[in-house]
């Protein structure tokens, strides 16, 4: 048996997701005649308390129509400095919206006011113009990592008032929102644009969510058809989306309780830094370096055993949980990585 704690991506469609799938009412989405993914929009809409939402082909589309929707080529566009959208997207956010980016170090992915403070210059002949800040809740690189609501608001209060759009990279907005106990609509009140993947945690096969106001939406359905993600008959993709948010979103605490879970009896076996108070979704990120070997050898050793986990830079390896494991599984994984840390030792 293999496990796969790679990441939340490789969660596979549910039984019901692929009945919905067979069963859509279909037709051309680019002219806005598909059912489904008219009803999936417009239940994410409601579920964020935003006016619209479009459905995506991915959460790299979704943020890069975000992105090119509320800017101007040579605009400045605010980062957190381990952020997805800087380091895990190709480069999209300048290659293609011509944005010009400014870094905030955040600790564990989480920026402070005076950190952003800090980053948004006052009008100057020798910069360029800062249009948008973008936050990524949670945290894919920082572990996790979740933003309080009020930390949102204050950040999004002050960005406002600098003149700044603020969009949210959610693509898992609902593992913050199960994390805090505070609703998805409660989290992105303050944002300008919110985008989520349906894809991850909520086991859907393919798609995302990108959602704002009316107008905002219309910009970013242009958008999505000149980078080529207008869909026709997307129905398909849609009507598991309706699944995922309708039967997956609850469930996600089971994931962050294994990731706490396997987090506390890796520290009990020894051998990895694994720094806990990072582990507040369903991610794990251990440290290899007390074994002195790198996390790509750590990750082959296990891949071995059968246990299949990312390296993500050259001494911090990633587990991400998912609907696809269970007691089981949890006591396997504990088991495989304490025999291959004591082999190593
Ligand atoms: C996965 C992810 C994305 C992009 O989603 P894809 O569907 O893989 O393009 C964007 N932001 C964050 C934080 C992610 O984890």
């Amino acid at each position: 048996m293999v496990i796969n704690l790679r990441s939340d991506t490789q969660t596979l469609p549910t039984e019901e997701m692929l009945e919905a799938m067979r069963n859509a009412s279909l037709g051309d989405d680019v002219l806005g005649e598909d059912p489904t993914v008219n009803k999936l929009e417009k239940l994410s809409a409601e579920m964020l308390g935003k006016e619209a939402a479009l459905l995506v082909a991915s959460g790299t589309m979704g943020n890069l129509c975000a992105l090119m929707s509320h800017t101007h080529p040579g605009d400045e566009v605010i980062l957190e400095a381990e952020s997805h959208t800087y380091y895990y997207e190709v480069g999209g956010f300048s290659a293609l919206a011509g944005l010009s980016p400014r870094f905030v170090q955040g600790e564990h992915g989480i920026m402070s006011v005076d950190k952003i403070k800090e980053a948004i210059r006052p009008g100057d002949i020798h910069f360029p113009h800062p249009t948008l800040l973008c936050i990524e809740n949670t945290h894919n690189r920082g572990g996790g990592t979740v933003y309080p609501v009020t930390l949102m608001d204050e950040i999004a209060q002050f960005a406002h008032k600098q003149g700044l759009k603020v969009h949210i990279d959610g693509a898992r907005i609902f593992n913050a929102s199960v994390a805090l106990g505070v609703s998805v609509t409660e989290l992105v009140k303050s944002a300008d644009s919110v985008m989520f993947c349906l894809s991850k945690g909520l086991s859907a096969p393919i798609g995302s969510i990108l959602a704002g106001d009316k107008g905002f939406v219309e910009k970013a359905r242009k958008v999505r058809k000149m980078v080529g993600g207008g869909m026709r008959q997307a129905g398909i993709i849609a009507a598991a989306g309706i699944v995922a948010l309708e039967k997956m979103v609850d469930r996600l605490s089971e994931d962050h309780a294994y990731a706490r879970y396997i987090a506390e009896e890796l520290i009990k076996v020894g051998g990895l830094n694994i720094d806990l108070e990072t582990v507040q979704t369903n991610m794990v990120y251990c440290d290899t370096s007390p074994l002195k070997i790198s996390a790509d050898q750590f990750a082959n050793l296990l891949k071995e055993q059968g246990l299949l986990v990312s390296a993500v830079s050259t001494d911090q390896i990633r587990l991400v949980t998912s609907r696809h494991i269970t007691d089981k599984e949890a006591g396997e994984v504990i088991a495989t990585i304490k025999r291959v840390i004591e082999n190593v030792l």
